[in-house]
């Protein structure tokens, strides 16, 4: 068997077609596009690339995009500040902070400043009212990773509800808010983590598995149930020759790619397990362009919901 590609690149191209007349109609109603600020700490090199795409796509499908840069020297107050004036802001319906901020800030400095974004603006879905609101099944903003995930396999109609669904990672993030997501959709639903004894039988039981480790190539063919479909979130750029020689064979195109650039970006799922897999998402191609996707849903939505209460 060859697993059918869950192509998330044209899912997100399409549902960026169906956001623009969305976009369109809210700013001839209120006068202006719904509004993003995005707020840039530091210079993280990956950072700066999610950050040019989530700005490209907002403008894209016509939305005001402010991106506010701050030097890696900025401190933990000056962010909350700069919070505080775009909660304010009546042109900004949606704020997000990017992740991760400088390691100086400390350790609770990125939670500290996602829950300072008002509710009702946080795109990202990050903040403990906003997380909070998901566990007690009344989302208002839900992360946009997990969203995505969740939106692909709907579109795609591979039933959710009544199957097993493992997903391997619990962070707050993605692995979590997987998770409830999937709960919500009446998935049986596992958690794997670092600490899961014989993550291949765990993973083995899954209808759905959903990886989001951040270890390449982790997921093989032995964990991965026959006709499962398999989503992978896992972003992760090779730079070794060693791994990734296993793995693509030295014919395969993505290898000549490695050999040219030097890198390549895989995800947390071993290309073999495509010969098991009923479903499979590439990377890149795959859950990626929906999380953008779903931060313009989220701002959208935020916009609307605001103007309708002010
Ligand atoms: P974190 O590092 O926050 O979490 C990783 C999780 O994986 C942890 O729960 C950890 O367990 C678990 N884990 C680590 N090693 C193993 C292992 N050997 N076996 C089982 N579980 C393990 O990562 P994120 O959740 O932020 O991201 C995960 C991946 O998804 C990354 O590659 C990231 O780049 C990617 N990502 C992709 C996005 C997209 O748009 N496609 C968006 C966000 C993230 P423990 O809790 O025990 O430490």
């Amino acid at each position: 068997m060859t697993a059918r590609v869950l192509d998330g690149q044209a899912l997100a191209a399409r549902m960026q077609e169906e956001i623009k007349p969305q976009v369109q109609a809210f700013a001839a109603q209120h006068g202006r596009p719904p509004g993003l600020a995005i707020v840039l700490v530091g210079d993280d090199p990956a950072s700066q690339v999610y950050v040019r795409h989530k700005v490209q796509a907002g403008g894209d499908v016509g939305f005001r995009v402010d991106l506010q840069r701050m030097p890696a020297t900025a401190s933990l107050a000056d962010v909350l500040a700069l919070v505080e004036r775009l909660n304010a802001s009546p042109v900004h319906d949606g704020i997000l902070v990017q992740s991760p901020l400088p390691k100086m800030m400390g350790a609770g400095a990125e939670q500290r400043v996602f829950d300072t974004i008002a509710p009702e603006k946080d795109v990202d879905g990050f903040s403990a009212a906003s997380v909070g609101l998901l566990v007690q099944k009344r989302p208002k903003l839900v992360a946009c990773t997990p969203n995505g995930v969740i939106e692909l396999l709907v579109r795609e109609n591979i039933t959710i509800a009544g199957r097993h669904a493992v997903v391997v990672g619990r962070s707050d993030i993605v692995g979590k808010p997987m998770a409830i997501l999937l709960l919500h959709h009446d998935a049986t639903v596992t958690i794997a983590h670092s600490r899961t004894p014989d993550l291949a039988a765990v993973c083995r039981q899954a209808d759905i598995l959903v990886a989001a480790v951040g270890k390449a190539g982790l997921i093989r063919r032995d964990y991965v149930k026959p006709g499962a479909a398999v989503i992978d979130v896992g972003m992760n750029r090779v730079t070794d020759a060693a791994t990734a020689a296993d793995l693509y064979p030295e014919t395969h195109p993505r290898f000549a790619m490695f050999k040219s650039k030097g890198s390549i970006l895989v995800g947390d799922v071993h290309p073999e397990v495509a010969e098991v897999a009923g479903a499979l998402t590439p990377v890149p191609g795959g859950v990626g362009p929906l999380t953008i996707t779903m931060l313009m849903m989220n701002t959208l939505r935020a916009a609307r919901e605001r103007l309708a209460t002010v």
